[in-house]
């Protein structure tokens, strides 16, 4: 099959490095002159720019997904952060307002399960006043594994959420009960996404993450379930994410293999990525029925034009999922730094990156003992 690049979409395929690097008009009220390329734009060390946000607000969740916190892991005696070590919403907005100054257009909020954080209505109304440099509004966005939308969607939407993504592995419910491995029944989840639309949110993505012989057999009705629904299904690769889920590339389904299924039962065709960067692969159903997407991080990594900056519960900065290591903010957000002094300290940190781990995979493997869990980051 043929990606809409002329590729083809074959696992090992080798995707295409685009750069668009736009100038923006400066902040006035934050100094950012430290940390920029001489054109003016925010560039990572392989000419990456700054696009995207991600905030995880807690690293507590109330599923065990098998291939994200498992219980033999993640039991009673795993050490959760102390809430006293969470970032306060303020100091939230304030870092997110920073990022923004630096080019950020797009915030996610995350977690472990976002809607955990109690008042997370009051973080979304601070970041949802926020401006582009150029005085746009920012799209922000909420992945949740949805067993709270049905009480919260219609104040998420209040508050100033633009999109909604949940997560949600099989229809068959026997199937997702074992994969959240907390009994929690499909039937809440896709009346979640129903509260989603009855509150405003036209469309809500839908993750699958495949894992072979646990749910790939759940492929097929899953793309016949959301088609022909305003929600777009997107497929991912089950990824060696943190160091506890107990990851084997023979449980990776290919998203190769996932678009020759489903093209088989409804023939599909690739179509043109919203924005550069753009973690997910656009494809829709050639009689008009709708759009899927494909997360492809093992088979097709896509750090070419990774633009995604991702920040810790207790404030720590990380420029790649895979990461073992983070940069401290909350000790300079708790001092007497500006906003100026916090935003070079971003733009630092932007300009020295050179991660690319999925584009490394096999070559190295990063230190898989201290490779930071999903439920921490977030997705
Ligand atoms: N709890 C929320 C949820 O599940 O949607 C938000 C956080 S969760 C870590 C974000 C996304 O990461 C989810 O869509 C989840 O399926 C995905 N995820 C978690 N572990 C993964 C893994 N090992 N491989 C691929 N995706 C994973
Ligand atoms: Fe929780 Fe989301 Fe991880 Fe599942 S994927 S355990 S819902 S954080
Ligand atoms: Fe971005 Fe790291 Fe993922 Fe590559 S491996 S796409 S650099 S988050």
């Amino acid at each position: 099959m043929k990606r809409r690049d002329g590729a083809d979409f074959i696992p090992g395929g080798i995707p295409g490095v685009i750069r668009i690097i736009e100038r923006r008009p400066e902040p006035r009220s934050i100094d950012l002159t430290a940390g920029k390329a001489p054109d003016g734009v925010l560039q990572d060390s392989l000419g990456r720019r700054l696009h995207d946000l991600r905030i995880s607000v807690t690293d507590r969740c109330n599923f065990r997904c098998t291939y994200c916190m498992p219980k033999d892991v993640f039991d009673r005696d795993h050490a959760y952060l102390p809430h006293a070590d969470l970032l306060t919403f303020e100091e939230i907005a304030r870092l997110a307002r920073a990022f923004v100054a630096h080019g950020v257009e797009k915030i996610r909020l995350t977690g472990g399960e976002p809607l955990l954080r109690k008042d997370l209505e009051r973080l979304i109304a601070m970041l949802a006043e926020l401006r582009t440099p150029g005085g746009g509004p920012i799209d922000l966005t909420l992945t949740t594994n949805g067993s709270l939308l049905r009480k919260k969607a219609v104040a998420l939407k209040a508050a100033g959420v633009t999109r909604i993504t949940t997560s949600l592995d099989a229809l068959d419910d026997t199937r997702f009960r074992a994969m959240n491995d907390v009994d929690f029944p499909v039937a809440a989840v896709l009346d979640g996404i129903d509260a989603a639309v009855e509150a405003g949110f036209g469309s809500v993505k839908v993750n699958m993450v495949v894992k072979r012989g646990v749910n790939d057999d759940q492929i097929e009705p899953m793309a016949r379930h959301f088609r022909a629904t305003p929600h777009v299904l997107r497929f991912i690769e089950f990824m060696d994410v943190g160091a506890s889920n107990h990851w084997t590339s023979q449980e990776v389904v290919a998203s190769a293999d996932v678009a020759r299924r489903i093209d088989r039962l409804f023939p599909i065709e690739p179509i043109d990525a919203h924005y550069v960067g753009e973690v997910a692969e656009r494809w829709r159903y050639r009689d008009g029925q709708g759009e899927i997407g494909f997360i492809s991080s093992v088979t097709q990594p896509f750090c070419g034009d990774c633009s995604r900056a991702r920040i810790s519960p207790e404030g720590r900065f990380y420029t790649c999922l895979f990461a073992s290591g983070g940069t401290d903010l909350r000790d300079l957000l708790r001092s007497d730094a500006d906003d100026s002094a916090l935003a070079r300290a971003l733009g630092s940190v932007w300009q020295a990156r050179a991660d690319r781990y999925s584009e490394r995979r096999g070559i190295t493997n990063g230190d898989a003992q201290r490779k930071i869990e999903m439920s921490y980051i977030g997705g």
